[in-house]
């Protein structure tokens, strides 16, 4: 049997109903004590303790000159757009560092401002104050990533949204993200870069998800064998509620979900396993007591959403009266010490 083969055979038997989620549930929750556990007591098979790496979102921009039509920040939507400047940027960082994030995620639309050289220059900063840099951004060229890597760029997330072509050329009918081509290479010319962590995820609701699940795996399966020194990440961020006029097509089920983020898990034993704000309290405590290695706190969509932004604390108030000019809805809303708190209580070993 060759290799994608094994994968899915491995995956459609994790995610078939018939298959006992307990007993999926179970062996993810083995596997993650055994590969992340900090003390090698926790790792054996009673083991359901691990260190728990809580990192944090910084939008930059907002501007973007694609039309994704699930998205709530696409072109020409109407929405108060803001970019950050690098020292604005920097502003919001040390904010979040005072607070205790080391783990900072910058992302940003698609944009002429947010180019390479910017990005670049935003994470030698960051990296000047001990801050450790990821970026989500749109797909870039080998010589772009290099510029980047060499800033000092710990990670990268790139979303796929859906391997399925066909709806991939549907939901994104116009820009430069409409090439599937280009985005689907992005993350192998990251890793010929050097890029250190490579992310990838699919956004649940556009396709079939089970069918959405097993390519992404095939994909990260072939860079896994040709990058073996880096690190792997897997997130699953999930539709809840799209812009007006977008219906989700495909909704996920809580129970799918623990499914999936669980077979991900066996398949790739050692990947970290992401989780946003997006989820609910009581999901987001689930999934961190069975998979999750790495959950955001306190996240803000909208650029400067921590200290330019005064009014953060009362972004949720804003969110459900429609005057929202974040990217997506944040469904868990606890403060990060609150979460902290209980990743604490139950076990895990929480890095900032
Ligand atoms: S999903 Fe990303 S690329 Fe698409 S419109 Fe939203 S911000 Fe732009």
């Amino acid at each position: 049997m060759n290799f994608a083969l094994s994968i899915e055979k491995n995956a459609r038997h994790l995610l078939n109903e018939e298959t006992p989620l307990q007993t999926v549930m179970e062996e993810a929750q083995r596997l993650t004590a055994q590969h992340f556990s900090l003390h090698s007591s926790c790792g054996g098979t009673k083991g359901r303790h691990w260190r728990m790496q809580l990192y944090v979102p910084i939008y930059v921009s907002s501007f973007c000159v694609n039309q994704c039509l699930y998205c709530g920040f696409r072109s020409p939507h109407s929405i108060q757009r803001k970019h950050l400047s690098v020292e604005e940027t920097v502003g919001e960082s040390q904010y979040l560092l005072q607070r205790g994030f080391k783990s900072q995620l910058i992302v940003a639309g698609e944009s002429p401002k947010v180019s390479s050289t910017y990005l670049a220059e935003i994470i030698r900063h960051l990296r000047l104050i001990d801050v450790v840099p990821s970026i989500e951004v749109a797909p870039m060229s080998v010589e772009q990533y290099e510029e980047i890597v060499a800033g000092g760029c710990h990670g990268i997330t790139l979303f796929q949204e859906t391997f399925d072509r066909t709806l991939y050329a549907k939901y994104h009918p116009a820009g430069p993200k409409s090439s599937y081509e280009w985005r689907v290479h992005a993350l192998e010319r990251a890793a010929e870069a050097g890029m250190p962590r490579i992310g990838y995820g699919v956004l649940l609701g556009l396709a079939e998800p089970q069918r959405e699940l097993i390519t992404m795996m095939e994909h990260a399966a072939k860079m896994t064998a040709k990058y073996p020194d880096r690190t792997f990440a897997f997130s699953l961020p999930r539709i809840h509620e799209g812009p007006t006029g977008f219906a989700i097509p495909y909704q996920v089920t809580d129970e799918l979900f623990v499914r999936m983020y669980c077979a991900l898990r066996i398949v790739f034993p050692k990947a970290e396993l992401v989780l946003s704000t997006r989820e609910t309290p009581e999901l987001r405590n689930r999934l961190a007591s069975l998979c999750i290695t790495q959950i955001s706190a306190e996240s803000s969509t909208e650029p400067g959403g921590y200290v330019l932004n005064t009014q953060k604390k009362s972004d949720s108030a804003k969110q459900s009266g429609g005057n929202f000019n974040g990217q997506f809805l944040i469904t868990d809303n606890r403060s990060a010490e609150e979460i902290a708190d209980w990743l604490t209580q139950y076990g895990h070993d929480v890095q900032w």
